[in-house]
């Protein structure tokens, strides 16, 4: 499996290696998807309470519809926010 890739290679030995990001549930095949516990679900979304995207968190695609789903099901039962109010009020005073 390839983990990485060479971006920049000018002939005088300097290689930027970028490590891709592996998907932490495939990683750690113990970890488990689960709406009841939002401590770990939060931290999968950002200070607004927007779940982060693949490219960001690394996740693979099966991880992250299921991840989804849960962040979404942990919302409806206000285990985790939909919005934050308080950066609202930030953002009406630029203005
Ligand atoms: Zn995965």
């Amino acid at each position: 499996m390839n983990r990485g890739r060479i971006v920049a290679d000018d002939n005088r030995d300097r290689r930027i290696f970028i490590k891709h990001k592996m998907c932490r549930f495939c990683a750690d095949p113990s970890l488990r998807i689960d709406y009841k516990e939002p401590s770990m679900l939060a931290g999968f979304t950002s200070e607004r309470g927007k779940m982060i995207p693949r490219r960001i968190s690394g996740n693979c695609a099966k991880h992250q519809r299921v991840l989804a789903t849960a962040i979404k099901r942990a919302r409806n039962i206000a285990l985790l926010p939909f919005t934050t109010a308080k950066i609202k009020t930030k953002e009406r005073r630029e203005f």
